[in-house]
């Protein structure tokens, strides 16, 4: 296939669908993680849900970066960009994450912190050469795709000996957070979440390969399809986990050969590798603290660390105690579930993170979902 709309071809999809509902086992059920924000939302978008049969179904996962973010992260990031000296660069989707007590980022800019939207970890960079008397802090978020810009723009920046440009670093790792998943209470002890297979990420795995997820499929007994975000892509991963589940295997598939490798690419991982290194502990939005999940500038490159450089502490951080994003995150609740979903929290007045990024759970099926739901009470 060569252009998108091929993989958005409904016979085929139907096809597809028709396989999926033949192979299932009718005695058996199949329940399967979407890990990223990406296919929650393809998922939501395309209907995909409404396709299958009704013993397999797909549990949102924890893979939006904007949504994973806690809380007192977001208010350090306002509070470093409520210094006088500071410029504080981000992208576009953390401007309206709530932080505690209903702060966000565009509110704090609209009382006048200096905080610029940009497009590229280079754009910052550049605010940094041309104002040399600002402090700038890139506001780094993201899983292993958005990691090697942020290494580029220090290691740039270093070549350049920039001393007004530094990274408030929040870049966290997949399969650290798949194994959290794993090993939670909820998957585990309590068995409140059943999961018989991954489709595993298409960016993130573009960066680290299918290699990684081997680990899962040894240690837990847990299939991984690691799939592109077209809608195809993600009939033909669930075929495929489906396919294993009864032929008892727990595998590493690839169904997105064109674009992911087993060894990843070289050039990304060996710029990250050269800047950053693994912190002891990260704090998730739902799954808590994570050992070895996240990652940090290493000591060659303390001088661009805004953690170091401004001396910021940890912020604990203020959830509003009615959002279940951490439920959701965790795949034990689903957003129709959450009492404010659709009154109090719509993407115009978002009350969590899961309701910002287009790639939330609830901001997917605010957009795409409630439409079904409203058709399925009606018929
Ligand atoms: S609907 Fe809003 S408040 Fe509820 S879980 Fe989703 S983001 Fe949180």
């Amino acid at each position: 296939m060569k252009y998108i709309d091929e993989y958005r071809d409904g016979r085929l999809a139907r096809t597809l669908a028709a396989s999926i509902t033949q192979e299932a086992r009718p005695e058996g059920s199949y329940r399967f993680m979407e890990f990223c924000g990406g296919h929650t939302h393809a998922i939501s978008r395309f209907g995909i849900a409404d396709l299958l049969p009704a013993n397999v179904r797909m549990i949102h996962g924890p893979g939006c970066p904007v949504c994973v973010l806690p809380v007192g992260r977001i208010d350090m990031a306002i509070s470093l960009a409520q210094r006088p000296e500071v410029t504080l660069c981000t992208y576009g989707d953390l401007m309206r994450v709530p932080g505690s007590r209903g702060t966000t980022l565009l509110k704090a800019k609209a009382a006048g912190a200096d905080i610029r939207m940009v497009y590229s970890t280079l754009d910052a960079i550049r605010i940094a050469e041309a104002e040399p008397l600002r402090e700038v802090v890139f506001f780094a978020i993201g899983f292993e795709t958005t990691t090697p810009p942020t290494a580029l723009a220090v290691r740039v920046a270093a070549t350049k000996k920039l001393k007004n440009f530094s990274v408030f670093c929040n870049h966290v790792l997949t399969p650290s957070a798949i194994q959290s998943i794993l090993e939670s209470p909820d998957v585990r002890a309590l068995g409140r979440v059943r999961i018989d297979g991954f489709i595993g990420p298409s960016h993130v795995s573009t960066i680290i390969g299918t290699q990684p997820y081997d680990f899962f499929a040894e240690e837990f007994g847990k299939p991984v399809v690691v799939t592109g975000f077209e809608p195809l892509d993600v009939m033909q991963a669930i075929l495929m986990l489906v396919r294993q589940v009864n032929e008892s295997r727990h595998e590493v598939e690839n169904q997105y050969v064109r674009a992911v490798t087993r060894d990843g690419n070289l050039t990304a991982k060996t710029e990250v590798a050269e800047v950053f290194e693994l912190r002891k502990a990260f704090e998730w939005r739902g799954l808590g603290i994570v050992p070895y999940s996240g990652l940090q500038l290493k000591a060659a490159y303390a001088a661009f660390d805004a953690e170091r450089r401004f001396d910021l502490e940890d912020m604990p951080g203020y959830d509003n105690p009615a959002c279940e994003c951490g439920a959701i995150l965790r795949g034990v609740k689903t957003p129709t579930e959450c009492k404010l979903f659709g009154t109090l929290c719509t993407p115009d007045t978002p009350m969590g993170s899961c309701m910002v990024s287009s790639e939330g759970a609830c901001a997917a099926h605010w957009t795409y979902g409630r439409f079904r739901d409203h058709a399925r009470i009606a018929s």
